[in-house]
């Protein structure tokens, strides 16, 4: 089967916006079974879409296209697929109300070049936006007069905004696709996500039992990304449902404390969900880290629920007036030390009153470090009912790659507690 993705913009050719889309859905397709075999880039420009989608329809089964349907002059993808295909465009009526709902909920009045969005061109399928107002659509073209034995393709047009995009391809364009395009054998793939160990140490551990399962045809792949590793598998055919999971049973007895979840689970989302269930309570004291730990929390849906402040105590002042550090810590230990990230956890928690307080204290350089102290050392505490526990790794990076890794830790830090198993007593 053949894939290929047309992702249009010029501000993609202008290096301005990141084509995340190639990647999301390249992704996405990978995870379902269908590889990707050609992905482009095109500015806004009619030629050049029409060239790529002509060129596309020439080979693929399947095509998606991403961006311009959208009011402005720049949105031309729509009309030119419909005149390439001679496809007559009108007006839908429940299209027009939807944009008209969009904004009079946002109390603003629709504009009328936002009518064009309505336009559907003939025998198209119509994907709803529920995140915007421009639908996707998507067009079966049968017989393809771009193919020399004029075998049917489909092509989807997708909005260009993320947000929009990604839930219409998950909930509308994925099955569409499963159903049209059934895959020949049985497909399973999955990925489990790992922290607090490097790639070459996970395969150390795992890829020795694990050998013989893929010496029997089980795709077996690690990927790296700061502070996180994924290690996905794949097997097509019968037994591929058995094979896979044998291949994760094996890793989460070998690995199974740095498994954090499996898909596109977040660390920060697994925290979040396990306080939720323990009903526990979370405060923060950042320094480092600067709020980016409480950045990440509060990216996931319901973090009221359990995250209650987070404090970013940057200066020596701050950490004495807001948490209650004692001068005499600071004289004697330096603020970057596991005496002020204790006491900055502790005094968090005591002045707050929640389950758990996690405190970071370091230096992420350039300057700041010393012999003792080198660049990239960080203190991060833990306070809970059950005490206080400190880690002290060394995260030598730039800035911001060490601000990231950093509250990667602390967050599994957290974790590590959240689902120790009780010690009976
Ligand atoms: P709109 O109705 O917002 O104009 P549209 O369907 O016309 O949507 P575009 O105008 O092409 O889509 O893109 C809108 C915005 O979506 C871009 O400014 C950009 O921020 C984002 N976007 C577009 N294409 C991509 C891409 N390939 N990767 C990531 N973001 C993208
Ligand atoms: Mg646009």
């Amino acid at each position: 089967m053949n894939i290929e993705i047309i992702n249009t913009g010029s501000e993609l050719m202008l290096g301005r916006v990141l084509n995340t889309h190639q990647q999301w859905l390249c992704r996405q397709l990978a995870d379902l079974g269908y590889v990707v075999t050609r992905q482009v880039a095109v500015a806004d420009t009619a030629d050049d879409i029409e060239q790529a989608v002509r060129e596309a329809l020439g080979r693929a089964d399947f095509i998606v296209t991403t961006g311009g349907l959208g009011p402005t002059s720049d949105d031309i993808t729509r009309d030119r697929i419909a005149a390439l295909l001679g496809r007559k465009l009108t007006e839908d009526p429940a299209i027009v109300a939807h944009v008209e709902s969009f904004f009079t909920k946002r109390k603003r009045t629709m504009p009328a070049s936002t009518r064009v969005q309505a336009m559907v061109p003939d025998g198209a399928i119509v994907l709803h936006n529920a995140h915007g107002t421009a639908p996707g659509l998507a067009l079966h073209i049968s017989p393809n007069p771009f193919r020399p034995d004029g075998q049917p393709s489909w092509l989807v047009m997708l909005p260009g905004p993320p947000r929009e995009l990604r839930p219409m391809f998950t909930d509308q364009v994925a099955p569409l696709l499963k159903e049209k395009l059934p895959l020949e054998a049985a497909f399973v793939c999955r990925t489990l996500r790992t922290v607090g160990i490097g790639e070459s140490y996970l395969e150390e551990r795992i890829a020795g039992p694990l050998k013989p399962l893929v010496d029997a045809g089980l795709e077996l792949g690690y990927c790296a990304h700061t502070g996180a590793v994924d290690v996905r598998f794949v097997a097509r055919g019968c037994g591929a449902d058995a094979d896979v999971a044998e291949a994760a049973r094996i890793v989460y007895e070998l690995a199974g404390e740095h498994i954090f979840g499996e898909g596109d689970a977040e660390l920060e989302q697994v925290v979040l969900r396990k306080l939720e269930e323990k009903q526990q309570t979370l405060v923060l004291a950042e320094s480092c880290t600067g709020g980016f730990i409480a950045n990440r929390l509060t990216n996931v849906p319901g973090a009221s629920a359990v995250f209650l402040a987070g404090l970013v105590t940057y200066s020596n002042g701050a950490k004495k007036q807001f948490l209650g550090v004692h001068a005499d810590t600071l004289h004697d230990h330096g603020a970057v030390s596991e005496a002020v990230a204790r006491e900055m956890a502790e005094g968090a928690r005591k002045r707050t009153g929640v389950d758990y307080a996690l405190a970071v204290t370091g230096i992420a350089g350039p300057g700041g470090g010393s012999p003792e102290k080198p660049v990239g050392t960080v203190f991060i505490a833990l306070a809970s009912a059950s005490g206080t526990k400190v880690i002290n790794p060394v995260n030598r990076y730039d800035r911001e790659t060490f601000k990231y890794v950093t509250t990667t830790q602390a967050l599994e830090l957290l974790r590590r507690e959240l689902t120790q198993k009780a010690v009976p007593a």
